[in-house]
C-alpha cells in the first residue's frame, strides 16, 4: 500500500488550492518507474477519479455557481432532500433498469425533459419540450411552461390544482387548438399540449392572456364533487398569485437558460 508522502501533502495543497499543474506533476510521481506515457498516467488516474486527497466522482467543475431565480413570491422554496443529489450521482443504474455509470445527464432518457438539466434553467420560461408528428399529417406540440425554479422552489399543491383547473378552462376561450393543459408532479410547472408546429411566440401571448383571466376570475371553475375528485383543494388566490408571478417575468419567457 502507498503512503502519503510530504511531497504528496505539497501537491494536494497545491491541488486543493486550485493548481492544475500540481496534478500533473502528482501523477508523474506516482507512476515514476512505469512505462506508460505521461499522457497514458494522466488518463489512467482521472478515470480512477482523481487524485490523493480527491473523492468522489472525479467532477472538476464547480456546478456553474449560484442558481439564478425570478420568480420567488408564488413559489415558495423547495427543500432538498437530504442526501437526494448523492444518490442520484451514485446510483448503478437508472429508475427503469438502464445502466447508469457516472449519474444523470450521461445518458439519453425516454422522456424529454429527463434530459433537460434542471440545474441550467432560469424560470419561469415556456419553451417546447416535444413534437408529434401524427400518421395523419398532424402535428401536436407540447410546451414546458415553467413557474418556479426548479429545486429552489415550487407551487403549494392547492394552488397547482387551481391554475390547473383555471388555465384549463379559461385557455380554451381563446384558442381551440388546446389538447392539455396539465400539472408537473414537481409542482414547478405545467405542460401545455397543443395542436400544431411549435410556435413559441404565439404561446406566450396565449398563456398570457389566459393568465390575465385567471387574475378575474371569482372562482375556481368546477371546484366542486360534482365536477373535481378532490373539490376542496383548492386555492384561488393561490391560483392568483402564480398568475401574478409569472406575468410579472412576461418579457423573460423566452429565455429557458441562466
Ligand atoms: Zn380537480
Amino acid at each position: 500500500m502507498e503512503t502519503t508522502t510530504a511531497s504528496d501533502a505539497e501537491l494536494l495543497a497545491r491541488i486543493s488550492s486550485g493548481d492544475e499543474s500540481a496534478l500533473r506533476e502528482q501523477v508523474v510521481a506516482r507512476y515514476a518507474g512505469s512505462t506508460l506515457s505521461a499522457e497514458e498516467k494522466l488518463l489512467i488516474t482521472v478515470e480512477h477519479g482523481g487524485m490523493v486527497g480527491r473523492r468522489g466522482g472525479g467532477d472538476g467543475g464547480d456546478g456553474g455557481g449560484a442558481v439564478r431565480r425570478r420568480a420567488d413570491a408564488a413559489c415558495p422554496p423547495s427543500a432538498q432532500a437530504p442526501g437526494a443529489e448523492a444518490r442520484n450521482v451514485t446510483g448503478d443504474s437508472g429508475p427503469c433498469g438502464a445502466p447508469r455509470n457516472d449519474g444523470p445527464m450521461t445518458q439519453k432518457m425516454n422522456v424529454e425533459s429527463f434530459n433537460l438539466d434542471h440545474t441550467k434553467v432560469a424560470a419561469p420560461f415556456i419553451r417546447v419540450a416535444d413534437v408529434k408528428h401524427l400518421p395523419a399529417g398532424d402535428t401536436l406540440t407540447k410546451y414546458d411552461v415553467r413557474f418556479c425554479q426548479p429545486n429552489a422552489a415550487h407551487l403549494e399543491m392547492d394552488a397547482v390544482h387551481s391554475v390547473e383547473h383555471s388555465f384549463a378552462e379559461c385557455v380554451r376561450n381563446h384558442s381551440d387548438s388546446v389538447i392539455d393543459f396539465g400539472p408537473m408532479g414537481c409542482q414547478t410547472g405545467f405542460y401545455l399540449i397543443m395542436v400544431g408546429e411549435p410556435d413559441v411566440p404565439a404561446t406566450c401571448d396565449l398563456v398570457e392572456a389566459t393568465l390575465n383571466d385567471i387574475l378575474a376570475l371569482q372562482a375556481v371553475p368546477a371546484a366542486n364533487t360534482t365536477q373535481c375528485g378532490w373539490g376542496a383543494h383548492h386555492s384561488l388566490e393561490g391560483a392568483k398569485e402564480a398568475a401574478r408571478q409569472m406575468l410579472a417575468h412576461r418579457s423573460e419567457w423566452q429565455q429557458v437558460m441562466a
